[in-house]
């Protein structure tokens, strides 16, 4: 792979961050590193998956770059380093000693009679009523309407967003070298007056989603990555798989069932 040359932090500002970026800024000329603001060949994220999925978005899901993550955080289910591995990891990514991961987008349009938005996200998007009252959404698929969903909301995940809060509600987790999208339902309810699908539903990424909410309900609390944005009079929803991939650097391939293990079933 590319010796990597030129590297920017990315840092959650905890205390244990803060000391592991201060201890990477003293390493870097070591391995011979430079931190570079602009031009970076790797963003390094220092933190949990939140630092993670921060560094994303403040770089514009930079295509340039590859991307990693140190786990100082809780979780760190897309972080690939431990703290303690940071002196070997800048070793093997200085003489292009990794292995490089393309991870699929998802591609946002939200349309309202006033304007066109656009968002990229790692894991998903959650649609809800804007004051978390009951929701009423067309779900769209294939050009079909495939039902009106009433509850909570619905969540679209990308196949690496699978173990988020996909996973929580009960969502399926998607091996990331599958491309697909997963609509997973929050609250569904159900009863005579109202039916809907109770559990997820994985398809493929050549069919786009439409998400069209009921006139009475169409202002929207729509978080994308955790990040909230209240829309008003949303006409649709649109989501699909970004055209362009990101790129990570692992250290290791194949290492997802592992990582299923230690973080989700192992003390
Ligand atoms: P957050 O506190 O940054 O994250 C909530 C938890 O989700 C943390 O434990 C985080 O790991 C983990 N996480 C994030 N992305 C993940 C991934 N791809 N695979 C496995 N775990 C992942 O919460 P936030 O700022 O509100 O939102 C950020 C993300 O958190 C969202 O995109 C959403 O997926 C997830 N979230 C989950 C729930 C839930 O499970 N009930 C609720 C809200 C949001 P770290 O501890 O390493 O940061």
């Amino acid at each position: 792979m590319k010796k990597i040359k030129t590297v920017r932090l990315f840092s959650n500002h905890t205390k244990k961050s803060l000391l592991l970026e201060k201890k990477l800024r003293r390493l870097l000329p070591k391995y011979g590193l430079i931190e570079d603001l602009q031009n970076y060949d790797l963003g390094i994220a220092i933190g949990g998956d939140g630092a993670f999925l921060r560094m994303l978005k403040k770089s514009s899901f930079n295509r340039q770059a590859l991307y990693v993550g140190i786990n100082t955080g809780t979780l760190g289910f897309a972080q690939e380093i431990l703290p303690k591995n940071v002196e070997s990891f800048l070793e093997r990514i200085s003489i292009g000693d990794y292995y490089q991961e393309e991870v699929t987008l998802l591609s946002i349009e939200i349309k309202t009679p006033y304007s066109i938005s656009h968002f990229e996200a790692y894991n998903e998007i959650t649609v809800r009523e804007k004051e978390l009252r009951t929701a009423s959404l067309d779900l769209i698929i294939e050009g079909e309407i495939l039902e009106t969903f009433h509850g909570d909301g619905l969540l679209v995940s990308s196949s690496n967003g699978s173990t988020a809060y996909n996973l929580s509600l009960g969502g399926s987790i998607i091996y990331p070298s599958i491309e697909a999208l997963e609509i997973t339902p929050m609250a569904p309810l159900n009863s005579r007056s109202y039916r809907n699908i109770l559990h997820s539903l994985i398809i493929p990424i050549e069919l786009p989603i439409t998400i069209k909410p009921q006139k009475e309900r169409s202002d929207l609390l729509l978080s994308i990555d955790g990040e909230n944005y209240r829309y008003q009079e949303v006409e649709e929803i649109n989501v699909q798989v970004s055209k362009q991939p990101i790129k990570l650097v692992r250290l290791e391939e194949n290492r997802f069932v592992r990582r299923i293990r230690e973080k989700f079933l192992q003390d």
